[in-house]
Order: structure tokens, then C-alpha cells, then sequence
């Protein structure tokens, strides 16, 4: 493998005596991408695994790595895997990693910096990360997912840990596949149960966690209603995605005494201008598969949901969904942007014009990652916390949130995307000054 580096320490001796060195096959590789501060603009290793990566390098790392395992038919089959690490200023990185046929490393980049600005915004002590495997785990086994897991565990064991980059669930991902990171992470570096959140109770998940960016989307539409003199109780939702944020938000929704009128996910939509019965469409939805065909409802096209007629709109599943083929014709007064990067910036403009008021992403889901903090600090203080205690820290982490935004945007007279970004940024930047990183 060619190896280009313009850092003296790390030259190809360094690495070929690194103990990963023989892991790593061709295709993988880790660029940096330096701040203009420095004198490299950036550099690229065709390895990976290098221990001083912080104390001599700091940017945006995009880690690339290829996962081959034997499938259960006794093929083999490869699948590409990223991590990209946006920033540090703040603490360790921390995001999810997402299985999902359409990760590329562009969308991973981009999602890596709103967790940089979600953990700001919450204002717990993190930077930001993303992950991701393209594949389709529909399409894998149980014992095909483990392999490609603990393969990539494998190849970015060095590059994470729990003072340097700590992943969690996202998109085909969950409290399993966090478990099978942690074993595998811990034959490296000893048993290490804070290195990844979102995992299994009996492994030191956090009670609460499950339910958390779910629970973390109903506190920010309370905080929001409350501005209006409106609650959650009457309001009429439709949430796109019925997945781990789309369920958990359309049952405390549901029990807050909001009405959810539409839902869909990979297996259609489905509509009840009365209010869907929630608890029983959990049940439809555990034996069937999805919200398909669910008994007293009507059937109705998943591409126009995000159009029905709703007080409150909730996209919870890809990003992009928002755009200007609909945009224009979105009936929702308010959009909480339960998943992210929902909205593209034309129809951030098309809504903003109709005065439909959008509680931005990295505020309005950031409930996941406060309580994988929460979860991360349970583990490092060897103590379990009861859910109450989770769900009251996580209320009072979106009630500050939301004041802290709020006041940006009267300081700066801007929306609440702008506040919000407003807010991360500044946070970062003044981390970014106080470690002496940037005049
Ligand atoms: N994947 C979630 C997100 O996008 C959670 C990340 C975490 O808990 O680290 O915010």
C-alpha cells in the first residue's frame, strides 16, 4: 500500500509497526482533512489505527473501511463501512452508525457535523461522529449481521473509545449490534461498556434510552406548544417513520392525548381521521411487520403523508423527505424534525414563507444523544440510574435546550434553525478558543 503523509511521527516505519497494520487490506483508508489553520491542508493514510491521531492531528477524519465476511451460503461478500469524526472541541465524539443500502460517505460527513452542533446544542460534553455500513440488513441474517459487525469492529477498534469517539444506533442498527461493538471493541481494550451507548440494560444500557429520542421529541413539542399557548392534548399529528423514533413519539404522543392521524413506514400509510389507536397498532405492527394493513384504518399513498391535513407534521425517517415537489403543499403548522436532515434548504424556504414554524433537527431529536450521555455516565460512574430519574434529567436537558435556542433568536432575530445553529456553532467555537486550537 502507498502511504502519503506530511506528518514527520507518522511515517511508514510508525505504521508498519503498528499492531493494526496487518489488518488493514487495500481500499481502506483514513484521510484527514486539516482546518486551514495548519500548515497541511490534509493528509491521507492508507492505514488506520494510528494512536497518536489526537495529540498530532486534528480535523475531520474520514475513516473507510472494507468488511468482508462469509455469508451464510458459504459466499463471500463485501460491504464498505465509514466512520467519520467531525469534531473534538467539546469532548468525545459521539453518533450513531446507520445500516442502511444508501449510506455514502458525503451523507455520513453530513451527519457527522449535526451531531457536532446536536451535542452543542444540548450542551452535553460531546463532539461529533456518524457511522455506517451500506447494506441492506433486511436482507442479512441474524449471524451475517454479527459478522459484518464485529468485522468493522474490528477494523475501527483503534479509532474509537470512551474518551475518543463513542458510537450508538441509528438507521438498522440497535441495542444488539451495539452489544456485539462492545464485545468485540472489549477483546482489544478490556471490558469497555462505555464505549458505545444505546445498548442492551444487561449490558449497562440505560433504562430510558429506548424510548429517549421519542420521548425527547414530545418534550420539545411540548416546549414549542407552550409558546402558543397550545398543548400536545388535541393537536392532530402525522408522523412519517414508524421505526424506534416514529413509534416511541406516536405512543407518548398518543398518550399525552395527542391525535395521530397518519403513520407509515417501509410498508405503506395508513390514516384515521379519528386518531389511530396507537397501543394497538404497536401490537398490529410487532406481528405484522409494519403499520400495513392495520384493521379500522384506511389505506392511503406513502408518498402523500407528508402532505395530509395535520396540525403538527413529524418526519421520523430518512432525510431529503421535505423538498420542493411538497413543500408547497405541506398543510402542517409546525414540523418537528424527529430524524434528520428532513428538510433540504428550498423547502426550508418555501415553508419558512407560508409561516410554518420548523423545530430544527438538532434540537428537536437530540433526546437520543442526551440520554446516551446520561447512559455514558451511568457506565463510567458504575452506577445505574432509575428511569425517572433518566426521563426528568432528559426533560430538564430539552427545557434548557429550548430556552437557550430561543434566546438566540430573539438576540439575533432568526428562526429556530438558525438559533439553533447559532447556538451550536458558538458553543464549539468558544471550546475551540479555550483549548487554544484557533487565534
Ligand atoms: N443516532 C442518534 C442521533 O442521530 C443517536 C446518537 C447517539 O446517541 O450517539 O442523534
Amino acid at each position: 500500500s502507498v502511504l502519503t503523509s506530511p506528518l514527520p511521527s507518522c511515517n511508514q516505519s510508525f505504521f508498519k509497526s503498528s499492531k493494526l497494520f496487518e489488518s488493514v487490506v487495500e481500499g481502506d483508508e483514513v484521510k484527514c482533512h486539516r482546518s486551514e489553520r495548519t500548515n497541511w491542508s490534509w493528509c491521507l493514510f492508507l492505514v488506520q489505527g494510528s494512536p497518536l491521531r489526537h495529540s498530532l492531528v486534528s480535523g475531520i477524519w474520514e475513516i473507510k473501511v472494507e468488511c468482508t465476511i462469509p455469508k451464510d451460503d458459504g459466499t463471500l461478500a463485501s460491504y464498505v463501512g465509514f466512520r467519520i469524526q467531525h469534531d473534538n472541541a467539546r469532548g468525545p465524539m459521539k453518533g450513531g452508525i446507520r445500516y442502511h443500502p444508501e449510506v455514502d460517505p458525503d451523507e455520513v460527513n453530513a451527519l457527522a457535523q449535526l451531531m457536532t452542533w446536536k451535542t452543542a446544542v444540548a450542551n452535553i460534553p460531546y463532539g461529533g461522529a456518524k457511522g455506517g455500513i451500506g447494506c441492506n440488513p433486511g436482507e442479512l441474517s441474524i449471524s451475517e449481521l454479527e459478522r459484518l459487525t464485529r468485522v468493522f469492529t474490528q477494523k475501527i477498534h483503534d479509532l474509537i473509545g470512551i474518551h475518543t469517539d463513542v458510537p450508538a444506533p441509528d438507521m438498522g442498527t440497535n441495542p444488539q449490534t451495539m452489544a456485539w461493538i462492545l464485545d468485540e471493541y472489549s477483546k482489544f481494550h478490556g471490558y469497555s461498556p462505555a464505549v458505545v451507548t444505546g445498548k442492551p440494560i444487561d449490558l449497562g444500557g440505560s433504562l430510558g434510552r429506548d424510548a429517549a429520542t421519542g420521548r425527547g421529541v414530545l418534550f420539545a413539542t411540548e416546549a414549542l406548544l407552550n409558546e402558543y399557548g397550545k398543548t400536545v392534548a388535541g393537536q392532530r399529528f402525522v408522523i412519517q417513520g414508524f421505526g424506534n423514533v416514529g413509534s416511541w413519539a406516536a405512543q407518548l404522543i398518543h398518550e399525552a392525548g395527542g391525535i395521530v392521524v397518519a403513520v407509515s413506514d417501509i410498508t405503506g400509510a395508513i390514516k384515521d381521521n379519528n386518531g389511530l389507536h396507537i397501543p394497538n397498532l404497536l401490537k398490529h405492527v410487532k406481528e405484522h411487520k409494519g403499520v400495513k394493513g392495520f384493521g379500522g384504518a384506511n389505506s392511503i399513498d406513502a408518498n402523500s403523508i407528508l402532505v395530509e391535513d395535520c396540525d403538527i407534521l413529524i418526519p421520523a425517517a430518512l432525510g431529503g423527505v421535505i423538498n420542493r415537489e411538497n413543500a408547497n403543499e405541506i398543510k402542517a403548522k409546525f414540523i418537528i424534525e424527529a430524524a434528520n436532515h428532513p428538510t433540504d434548504p428550498e423547502a426550508d424556504e418555501i415553508l419558512s414563507k407560508k409561516g410554518v414554524v420548523i423545530l430544527p433537527d438538532i434540537f428537536a431529536n437530540s433526546g437520543g444523544v442526551t440520554v446516551s450521555y446520561f447512559e455514558w455516565v451511568q457506565n463510567i460512574q458504575g452506577f445505574m440510574w432509575d428511569e425517572a430519574k433518566v426521563n426528568k434529567e432528559l426533560k430538564k436537558y430539552i427545557g434548557q435546550g429550548f430556552k437557550d435556542v430561543k434566546e438566540m433568536c430573539r438576540t439575533h432575530n432568526c428562526d429556530l434553525r438558525m438559533g439553533a445553529f447559532t447556538l451550536g456553532v458558538n458553543r464549539v467555537a468558544k471550546a475551540t478558543v479555550l483549548r487554544g486550537w484557533e487565534a
